[in-house]
């Protein structure tokens, strides 16, 4: 008797933007990788937000396979820096040579809005000198960050992801002709999303990166939870949903993207 096996194709995801350092983690966090790997989510890109939580976000990635890192210093935590946090970030920059610049950015939310803009230039300036892909925090400010990202990138160039996308479809092309991926997360799971959702159906698929920002941002149904980085499959769903390629063919173009900006990410 002939044995038919069915022909499984297991899709395998990476989440390019969690947090599995906080906190919020501490108690369950081998499950939690355990659980997105069961998902087929078994890479993850984990930024830094302050020169206070790098030690600890290396010391954890040495303890897990998969974690690629990014250190920077984040808008939210404008009151936390001092000068001297940037050239201790050059410094764990230059140790680190795959870490990639992020999260940084402009929040409209947040206080200080002109020292958040020097931090900006000047972490944008390194993450150029040193040839490393940026990953951008933006709330209220997305088409100030495009026009900083543009002023030092043409002169030097620059590469990154537009973390957690929410723009529109004229702003998602507009990062996609830079070269920039856009994040696309939790988001897309609320159908009154519809912007965001219509502007991520219409981008390019190779401007496409997927992420949840776990423990941050919950998926719809989850409102109210610690998000995690399993929850990338249901993200990955919700924009195939969207999106007119078959799954196959998203995913694989999905890696290929996360991999232009973060060359040793593997599956
Ligand atoms: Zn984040």
């Amino acid at each position: 008797m002939k044995v038919i096996t069915p022909k499984i194709t297991m899709i395998e995801l990476i989440d390019s933007h969690c947090h599995l350092d906080f906190a919020e983690f501490d108690h369950d966090r081998n499950a939690v990788v355990a659980a997105a790997k069961q998902a087929g989510v078994s890479a993850f890109v984990v930024p830094g937000i302050s020169r206070q939580q790098w030690p600890r976000l290396l010391e954890l990635a040495q303890q897990h396979a998969g974690w690629h890192l990014a250190f920077g210093l984040h808008p939210y935590f404008i009151a936390q820096h001092v000068p001297a946090d940037l050239m201790h970030l050059e410094l764990l920059l230059r140790q680190n040579p795959d870490a990639a610049v992020g999260e940084i950015g402009l929040d409209a939310t947040c206080a200080q809005p002109a020292l958040q803009l020097n931090l900006l230039r000047a972490q944008l300036n390194l993450a150029a000198e040193l040839q490393r892909p940026v990953i951008l925090h933006h709330r209220k400010t997305l088409d100030t960050l495009l026009a900083e990202v543009k002023v030092i990138g043409k002169v030097q160039g620059l590469t990154g992801i537009v973390h957690a996308f929410s723009g529109s479809s004229e702003q998602a092309q507009a990062w996609a002709d830079i070269g920039f991926k856009l994040g696309v997360g939790g988001v897309i799971t609320y159908p009154r999303a519809n912007k965001t959702r219509t502007a991520i159906s219409q981008a390019p698929l190779t401007s496409l990166v997927l992420e949840t920002d776990s423990p941050d941002m919950p998926l719809m149904g989850f409102q109210g939870q610690r998000n995690e980085p399993s929850r990338v499959r249901i993200v990955f769903d919700a924009l195939c949903e969207l999106r007119e390629e078959s799954p196959a063919e998203i995913a694989t173009q999905l890696l290929i993207n996360t991999q232009s900006v973060f060359p040793k990410v593997s599956i």
